[in-house]
């Protein structure tokens, strides 16, 4: 990211290739070359990444003429993100390749950032929206919610590995994308009543993905190529509304609000997917839209939609819904600037059946 964009001027950073399909993984030496890499390349996954994808990322920068070494992530933290900056000072690779989930990606992106080195993403799972994003969410950051950072120069998202990864994160996957349902209605709101910055084309990519993913819904509940395929492209087009709109805005709205706000307080939180889900169903009785299409497709594709469902107690639902507000204060949503009070979020989650 560059910091001296004029007045009235808008900077987007988008990535250059984005390769999608079944078994491409192995691609990712060319793809390095194709874009005028010549390595050494660090590799930062995860413990249990590394077994299931290490092999054909590595075998593919031999294959291309790449060194390469790995540096193993174990958590989204300050600690680790300062470890594999550490890591990049000494190996001083032409490109960090960040291989996993969530965390191992946030990590990748944080880290070669910071260090002025650019990443490829290889992500293993389609849990939720960083993947392609230029942001990361991170324990220990002042700003712990969203930290812009900068977008992967390329993706490579093998639908045969992402495929093999446990259903409830492709679930989760789900409710982020569908969030955007709620996250582009208070974005507008925000627009109207605060007169914030309002961007269509990043608020349409944002809407259509949520769209895309409802209506192939079954494809992705069963599994097929195409319905993956969906998912990581819904999941890449809000990393790319993000990278347009140079915010989380039009990706994240009350309904992440409610889910970290929930996340803070439950003693076992779900998945971040999954929790932003069931706040869509509870955002969007309070926009007066559609919730009742929201519950009727996360059930559908197999998702959470109630608090057992989630396996948090409810008293943690009416909570969360209450302190939402409060998590991001900046950050105008339908929750407005007071929140709920206890009687409303009890309104709402009863009457859309999160809670008993
Ligand atoms: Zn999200």
């Amino acid at each position: 990211m560059i910091s001296s964009v004029p007045r009235d001027s808008h900077y987007m950073q988008l990535p250059r290739e984005v390769l999608i399909g079944k078994n491409v993984a192995p691609l990712i030496g060319e793809t390095l070359t194709r874009l005028g890499f010549r390595g050494p390349v660090l590799i930062v996954t995860g413990p249990k990444v590394v077994s299931i994808a290490g092999g054909v990322v590595i075998e593919s920068l031999k294959g291309a003429g790449f060194t390469s070494s790995t540096a193993i992530v174990e958590s989204a933290t300050t600690e680790e993100v300062s470890r594999v900056e550490q890591e990049i000072r000494k190996v001083k690779p032409d490109i960090v390749v960040g291989v996993g989930g969530g965390k191992d990606i946030d990590v990748a992106k944080l880290s070669s950032m910071k260090s002025g080195t650019r990443f490829l993403s290889v992500p293993t799972a389609a849990s939720h929206d960083g993947i392609a994003s230029p942001l990361v969410s991170m324990k220990g950051l002042d700003r712990p919610y969203s930290y812009v950072t900068h977008a992967p120069i390329a993706i490579v998202a093998d639908t045969a590995i992402i495929g093999k990864s446990p259903f409830r994160l492709i679930a989760s996957g789900c409710g982020d994308v569908i969030a955007k349902y709620t996250a582009v209605r208070d974005w507008k709101l925000a627009h109207r009543i605060k007169n914030e910055y309002y961007g269509d084309s990043a608020a349409e990519l944002a809407l259509m993905s949520s769209r895309l993913v409802m209506k192939n819904a079954n494809d992705v509940k069963r599994l097929s190529d195409s319905g993956i395929r969906t998912l990581v492209e819904a999941l890449i087009s809000c990393g790319v509304a993000m990278s347009i709109a140079g915010t989380s805005r039009p990706c994240s709205g009350s309904e992440h609000l409610f889910s970290h706000a929930l996340s803070m307080i439950a003693p076992k939180p779900a998945l971040h997917g999954e929790q932003c889900g069931v706040g869509t169903i509870l955002c969007a009785d309070l926009h007066g839209a559609n919730w009742q299409l929201i519950k009727e497709i996360l059930h559908r594709i197999g998702a959470p939609t109630t608090s057992k469902e989630l396996g948090i107690d409810s008293e943690y639902i009416v909570d969360a819904l209450t302190k939402a507000h409060s998590v991001r204060p900046e950050r105008y949503t339908i929750l407005g600037e007071s929140g709920l009070t206890k009687e409303a979020a009890h309104r709402v989650a009863s009457t859309t059946g999160v809670i008993d």
